[in-house]
């Protein structure tokens, strides 16, 4: 590999999940052809766990809810395990059991408007995770309510991105960004041994703006935020994490929440879960977390921080200040 300092990256960007996926290999043997075997994997990993594409497994085994148990390819299963196993961790504030409710509000996309309570409340009485019946032996899934769905797009970001790093890896490729509309993996060290320096966006401007940078090397960096899929109604902000508790968004002060960790899948799981666990069970939860940090941005521009996110981050814009 060429690990010479003046090495310039191959890129490609995609789109795919309703995001823009930009990969960026800093090794001269980069060819496009890996783009081609990314994007495979990418259309590969849509078309096993997609809510919405009619062959998708995830959507056979929701058409399927309250009738018949549909076998899945180990890689969905394992998946459905692991966001299953952070609604256990979480008592249920991370769900993958809210299809309904996420079709209901429908936040990110045209025509979106605060439903009605009642179809709020049917929805809400569809989305127990409890009811998702996994058998190990078959792999089979089994919605057990009829007109239950699953819905993976809190994690599916995070497991494509380690999907693309294990690829990577595996054609000997040490240096890379993989970032997945602001789910990145900061993949080895920049060429030359350096650290990669990573902006953690500012919640209240446009993509880009940061309020300083971290650096990295060879981590996930994953956030959630109220500021990319979202809704204005009678001058209220209604963004895409809800909480099943209500049925309703969450709406608890945080503008985004970042994670830095090692694995993807879990990051984009857990920058769901903090959002919605809140800033002091989010802390307690992520200190039982180990080889993790975390940082939450509020509304009101403070910041709070686990002791190693402090320790990475170089703030760069004086609005926001440490809480804690
Ligand atoms: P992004 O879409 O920016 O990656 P997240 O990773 O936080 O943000 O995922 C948000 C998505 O997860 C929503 O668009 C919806 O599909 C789903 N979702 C919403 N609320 C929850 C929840 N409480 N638990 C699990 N998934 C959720
Ligand atoms: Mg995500
Ligand atoms: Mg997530």
């Amino acid at each position: 590999a060429n690990t010479h300092e003046t090495v310039k990256p191959l890129g490609e960007t995609f789109f795919i999940f309703d995001t823009v996926v930009n990969v960026k290999i800093y090794d001269d043997r980069a060819t496009r052809q890996h783009f081609n075997e990314i994007e495979a994997l990418l259309n590969d990993i849509d078309g096993k766990i997609s809510r919405t594409l009619e062959s998708s497994e995830i959507y056979q085994v929701n058409s399927h809810s309250g009738k018949s148990p549909v076998k899945v390819s180990n890689e969905t299963f394992e998946l459905v395990e692991k966001a299953l196993d952070y609604a256990k961790r979480t008592y249920g504030k991370f769900n993958p059991a809210i299809g309904n409710l996420v079709t209901l509000w429908n936040i990110g996309h045209e025509g979106a408007r605060v439903p009605d309570a009642d179809l709020i409340e049917a929805a809400n009485a569809l989305s127990d995770y409890h009811l998702i019946e996994m058998n190990k032996e078959t792999h089979e899934i089994y919605l057990q309510k009829e007109g239950m769905a699953i819905d993976l797009g809190s994690i599916g970001k995070g497991y494509a991105a380690d999907a693309i790093y294990e690829y990577l890896e595996a054609q000997g490729f040490s240096s890379a960004i993989i970032d997945l509309g602001g789910n990145i993996y900061a993949k080895g060290n920049k060429p030359g041994g350096k650290l990669w320096n990573i902006g953690i966006q500012d919640p209240g401007k446009e993509r880009g703006n940061s309020i300083g940078t971290i650096q990295v090397a060879d981590k996930t960096i994953v956030t959630s935020g109220i500021y990319e899929r979202f809704f204005i109604e009678d001058g209220k902000l209604y963004q895409h994490i809800l909480d099943p508790g209500t049925g309703y968004p969450v709406d608890n002060g945080i503008s985004s929440v970042t994670i830095v960790t090692k694995h993807s899948t879990d990051a984009d799981a857990l920058s769901t879960s903090l959002f919605v666990l809140g800033i002091e069970d989010g802390l307690k939860f992520i200190e039982d977390t180990p080889d993790t940090e975390a940082l939450f941005i509020t509304k009101e521009q403070k910041l709070y921080a686990t002791s190693g996110f402090k320790d990475m981050l170089n703030k760069t814009n004086d609005s926001y200040t440490f809480a804690n």
